[in-house]
């Protein structure tokens, strides 16, 4: 039998757009990895854990996106396990329950390079799975050297071949969803449908019923 393959992708998803989505997709089109697992992070170590919605609202907004999308599903076991999310603990987890023999790869997007070196036991990781990157716009010349401190250099090596050229560069951040949503601008097109009417219904980040289309003054 072959071994299976599989595709963890971890992140606030605080919410999920259209830019995890269609990521997601491509890699695990792109890499043939037989399922991909988004994963909602519980308490993630570098943000604060004011700032987050809580974890039944993220969840619920990653199900709707996915759907019955194939290959895809969403997993909730950071946000089940107590505690902070480590990455390492994770990947663990996903080893112990798939097997020795299984390719686990996790997938980051390309800004998230430079929290790595504060990633608990980020050093193991790397050993522990495969670590590839989706460049995100804006990001696409992630300073490898900042890695030194944590990293050896064939594993910085190893990172940097991780780097996938061919993913959909989609510029949106979730931040810039939470904005909009407070601002009263719509976010259609930003999220899949389900989940901006879940975000409306919620009234999650301040969204409310009949967003206004209007301009936003920035200047
Ligand atoms: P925020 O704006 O709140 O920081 P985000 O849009 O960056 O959110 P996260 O949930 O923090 O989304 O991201 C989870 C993972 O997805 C991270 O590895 C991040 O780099 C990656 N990611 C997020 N948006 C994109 C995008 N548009 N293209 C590629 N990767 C992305």
């Amino acid at each position: 039998m072959m071994a299976m393959r599989v595709g963890l992708y971890g992140g606030t998803f605080d919410p999920i757009h259209v830019g995890h989505l269609l990521v997601a997709r491509a890699v695990r089109e792109r890499l043939g990895l037989d399922r991909m697992v988004l994963i909602p992070t519980a308490q993630p170590p570098h943000k604060s854990p004011d700032d987050l919605t809580p974890a039944p609202h993220r969840l619920a907004m990653a199900r709707l996106a996915v759907g019955d999308e194939a290959g895809i599903e969403v997993s909730d076991c950071e946000t089940r396990r107590p505690g902070p999310s480590f990455t390492i603990d994770t990947v663990a987890q996903f080893r112990a329950d798939l097997g020795r023999q299984a390719e686990i790869v996790w997938l980051i997007g390309s800004d998230s390079l430079r929290e790595l070196p504060s990633w608990h036991r980020v050093e193991d990781l790397v050993d522990a799975c495969r670590i590839v990157i989706a460049i995100r716009p804006g990001w696409e010349s992630p300073d490898w050297m900042l890695l030194r401190t944590r990293l050896r250099a064939d594993q910085i090596e190893r990172l940097a071949a991780g780097m996938l050229s061919e993913t959909p560069r989609i510029d949106i951040s979730a931040t810039d969803i939470r904005r909009r949503a407070a601002d009263g601008l719509s976010i259609r097109w930003l999220v899949p449908e389900a989940v901006e009417r879940y975000i409306v219904e919620h009234g999650l980040y301040g969204a409310k019923k009949g967003a206004r289309s209007g301009v936003r003054s920035d200047g």
